[in-house]
This record gives C-alpha cells, structure tokens and sequence, in this order.
C-alpha cells in the first residue's frame, strides 16, 4: 500500500460496516505500523448498513475508550446514543386488535436461566447502523486506517494456505458486457491478511466457503427484515416514549394451529427527533408462494397496538436486508481444522453468522468479532497461515462463543417443530440434538399466506425512500440460472414467487418471460438468490458505488 498503491497491502479488510472498521481500528491500536485498507461497495461509509437496531454496550464502548477517549463528551456520541433503552416491552399478538404485554415471561425465563431469558435490552441503545458506521469510518481514518469506497470485489484467489488476492469488479461494461470507452479492468489487490467482513450472505464470504472447502455443520438460514423509519407527531412520539423497544410475535405471520406459520415478528424502535423505526423480520423459511414480507409489514403497521404511534407519520426511509440465524452450527469452518476462515483468511460478524437469535442481536458480536480477529492477525502477524487458527481460539474463549452456543439449537428447533412446539422445546437448550433442516429455498410450498393487506404494496415508493441507485448501462448483476425452469416449473407451480418477494419490485414477466427488469432497483438485500424455489438465482457483485443510500437507519 505503500505510495497509494493498492494494488498490495498488508491486511486487506472486505466489507466497511461495524464488523470490518471494529478490525481495522483495533489493530491500528495494537500494531500501528501495519497496513491496513477496508474496502467498501457502497459509495460512502454506512450507505448499505440499515437497522433499526439494538446494540449491548460493552463490545462498542471497549473500541470506543481505547481508539477515541473523551468519545462521550462528543456531539456525535450524543447522536448515535442518543436513544438508551429504559422501557422493553415484548406483545404477543393473538390477532389483529388484541395484544398481550409478555415482558413478565421474559423475566421469569431469565430469573430462571432460560434461553429466553436473553431476550432484554434495558440499558442497550437503539441506534442508527448506518449513523454508528460513518462515525466509526472517521475514527478509522484518524487513527490511520484507509477506508476505500464504492470498490466492489467479484471474487478471490485462493491457495493451499488461505488466499493471495481478491479481484475488484470490472467497470465501464455496457449492459451487454462490452467494453465502454471508460472500462477499466478490476484491479488485483493482494493481501498478507484477508478479513471477510462484507455482512450477511457475503459474496466473497461464499466464494471462499466454496473454493477453500469450508463446511458448515448445518444449512445457514436467514431471515428478511424489512424496515422503514418513521416520522411522527410530537403526541404520538411522546406517548411511545424514548427510549423504548417493541417486539412482538404472533399476528400477522404465525397463528397457533389455523396460521398462517411464518417464524419472526415485528419491532418497533424509538429513534431520534421523532421517528420511529418499524419492521418486521420473518424467517426465510417461509412457505407460502405468495407471501411477501412487506404485506406483514403493511398488517402489523395497522395493528391497534401499533396503529396508534404511527397512523398519519411520513416515511422518510426504508429497506431490507437479510439477517443469518442459523446460529452457531451454521459457521463455516475449515474441515480439518476446526477454523472460523482458513490460513491468513479470517471471517467475522455477519458474514460469520454471529448473530444470536435468543436476543434478536448480532450488532454486538460483530464489533466483538472484528477486535477478537484484530488481535488475531497482530499475534500471529509473521506466521500469517495461522491466524485463522489464533482468530478460532479466541473466538472460543470469548463472549460470541458462549452466547452463541447457548443460542445454538433455537432455531433450528424452531424450524423443525413450528413455532408452537419449537419454542417451548428449545427451552431444553444444549440438551437438545443438532437438527439440519431444510435450506429456506426448499421450503416453499402451494399454500398460501391467508392475510392479505387491502392493497399491493407500493415498492416503488419504498424503492425511492432507500435512495438506491446503479449506472443503468452496465451488466445485470442478477442472473437467472434458466429461464425453462421458470417457465415450465416455478411459474405454474409457484406463480414466479420472486415477482411477489422482492422488495425492490426487480422482477417482472416481460414478454412471458420472468427477468430482473429492474436491475438498478436491486436493495442488495440477496433474498433472491436464497428463496427462490428452484436456486435459479445468482447475485454478483455491481459496480462499486452502486445501491441503497441509507443515512438514518
Ligand atoms: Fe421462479 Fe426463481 Fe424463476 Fe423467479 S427466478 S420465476 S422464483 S424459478
Ligand atoms: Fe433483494 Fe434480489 Fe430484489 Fe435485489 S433483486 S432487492 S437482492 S430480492
């Protein structure tokens, strides 16, 4: 990296969001004088990180103590925490006008040492990703880390020992793939270390799952948030109060016995200066072809519960991510040695799958994992071919092992059983066996969701609030793998459930014929490529610079 070249570095961190800037920050920290370059596919520092989300506090403020003292006393602090949890309430929704408060179980799991008793979040913040990513990028930045954006990488080089290099993606292709007079062939950066921190579903993250033979134990399954940020009256904001949190389960995607039986629920978030992040997170196992989770967006939205702090707000942004939920089992890891990555090659946060679904959090873990690999790559900085092996033994001694396995059956049991049954029985936590079930794609069945909101939902809308944009004349980065499958199997069967799913509105029949029309509308969300029945869809990387601009969420 030295002189502004590129195209080698010492420590080359994929992927600029909490995970990959808590690595680079922390091993500035720990070893000054190492090279250490993120790169990042949005155009600027938090463009593709959205939450609402809830984050515990020690991992953060650890970073923040050793790499910014006197953080607390900055506008920006007060900014991105301004939001403190001091009233977590979790509904149980029977149907659309009733709701029942069950906080109380909640405690009671905890008093009695209860996975669910994770479940609380006095005293976290709810914060803004996007917001806590920009101020973490200027941290990186002063204490020496380059922060690259709008590079996008298509793949990387691996070896018997890790891997070399990854390649940045071509640019100045027209929509046919032909070379533009400004096409520049993407650069080969190469790195000693190769931190994969690109967030969930990571495209580099599975490509080297694939090349270097990592296995998971069990399938990864994940699930759909899709949010929107809210501004309401001053009376309606004051009556939801500041610095609550609302989860709740139940209507309108699971209903004990008559359904509909989809795994997730819905949130509602206190931000700042009256708004209020609202979402739902389904589980990406569901089974009905028509389902689409804005719909349950759309119905939780008109709950009387949450009805009331929200009717006549503007949505000022909104967008969709998938989260990893298969838990501990689902982390990729070498075959022969046990490893989280492999060689000088390390993964962490969401690309890991560290999220723990007992506490609907993964955001503290990410940060925890980046400064654990940080630590990982200065201790082993001249043996680089073992700092996946440090990187797994630290992770194994750390809280993101031990919250993670006590979480490591939930999910899955829950998949296995249905929601009635799987909740109840994964209280049997480590007792219980390890159930592989199903990846979500394979779920999707004829039935269908028995809920239906009056009326479609208005992607476009929701595709403008998310401010997402691509160079139209450039290659699709979505491919259907073929066309005969959706013809003659998935759209008779299925009705094309990737028209109906896609947040973004990207799918369309033209002509007969099922395409992603809409290609610059793409979210990034990657729902496509694991809830299409037939696995018929492949997400590549776009240009860098493309996508959602969230600033807020
Ligand atoms: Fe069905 Fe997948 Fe084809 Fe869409 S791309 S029509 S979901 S097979
Ligand atoms: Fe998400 Fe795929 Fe639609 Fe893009 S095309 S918004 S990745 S579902």
């Amino acid at each position: 990296m030295a002189d502004g070249n590129y195209n080698s570095v010492e420590v080359l961190v994929v992927g600029g969001g909490p995970a990959g800037l808590s690595c680079a920050i922390q091993l500035k920290l720990l070893r000054p004088q190492t090279e250490v370059c993120v790169i990042e596919k949005g155009a600027e520092p938090g463009n593709h990180n959205l939450s609402g989300a809830v984050l515990e506090r020690e991992p953060i403020h650890t970073l923040l103590d050793a790499a910014s003292p006197g953080w607390r006393d900055t506008d920006i602090a007060k900014d991105v925490f301004a939001s403190k949890v001091d009233k977590d309430d979790v509904l149980f929704l029977p149907g659309k006008r009733f709701g029942i408060n069950i906080h109380f179980a909640i405690r009671l799991a905890k008093m009695f040492g209860l996975g669910f008793g994770q479940m609380t979040h006095i005293g976290d913040y709810s914060v803004s990703i996007s917001k806590l990513t920009r101020w973490l990028s200027q941290i990186a930045k002063q204490v020496g880390v380059e922060v690259l954006c709008g590079f996008a990488v298509a793949d990387i080089i691996v070896n018997e020992t890790g891997a070399s290099a990854v390649k940045l993606v071509d640019q100045g292709l027209d929509k046919e793939g032909h070379r533009q007079p400004n096409y520049i062939e993407g650069e080969t950066i190469e790195a000693k270390f190769i931190v994969l921190a690109e967030g969930c579903d990571g495209l580099l993250t599975e490509k080297f799952v694939d090349k270097a033979g990592l296995k998971r134990k069990v399938n990864q399954l994940y699930s759909v948030g899709i949010k929107e940020l809210i501004k309401v009256s001053p009376e309606q904001y004051a009556k939801f109060t500041a610095g609550r949190v609302i989860h709740a389960m139940g209507y309108p995607i699971w209903t004990p016995i008559i359904g509909p039986g989809v795994f997730g629920g819905g949130i509602v978030y206190a931000g700042q200066a009256e708004h209020l992040a609202v979402g739902m997170i389904v589980g990406a196992d569901w089974k009905y072809h028509d389902f689409n989770p804005q719909d349950a967006l759309t119905l939780f939205k008109g709950h009387k519960r949450i009805r009331r702090f929200i009717e006549r707000g503007t949505v000022v942004e909104a967008g969709a991510k998938m989260i990893p939920e298969g838990g501990w089992y689902a982390v990729p890891r070498d075959p022969a040695m046990g490893t989280i990555g492999k060689g000088n090659v390390l993964i962490i946060g969401d690309s890991a799958g560290f999220v723990n679904m007992l506490k609907i959090k993964g955001l503290h873990n990410a940060i925890d994992s980046g400064m654990t690999a940080a630590k990982a790559i200065a201790d082993t900085i001249e043996m680089p071919n073992q700092s996946a092996a440090r990187y797994t033994d630290l992770i194994l001694k750390s809280n993101v092992a031990k919250e993670m396995k006590g979480a490591a059956a939930f999910r899955q049991t829950v998949a296995k059983f249905g929601p009635l049954q799987g909740m109840p029985l994964s209280v049997l936590g480590k007792l219980l066996p390890v159930f592989n079930v199903e990846k979500d794609y394979e779920a999707m069945t004829v039935g269908r969701y028995r809920l239906k909101p009056g009326q479609n939902f208005d992607k476009d809308t929701f595709t403008a609030t998310a401010a997402t944009h691509h160079r139209e004349e450039q290659p699709s980065h979505l491919t259907i793998l073929d066309s005969e499958v959706c013809r003659t199997k998935c759209t008779p069967k299925f009705c094309s459930p990737c028209i109906t799913f896609c947040p973004a509105g990207v799918y369309e029949t033209v002509g007969g014929v099922v395409k992603p029309a809409n290609p610059s509308n793409c979210l990034h969300c990657k729902t496509c490529q694991r809830k299409c029945p037939f696995d018929n869809i492949r997400w590549t990387a776009p240009e860098g610079g493309g996508g959602p601009r969230y600033k807020r969420m």
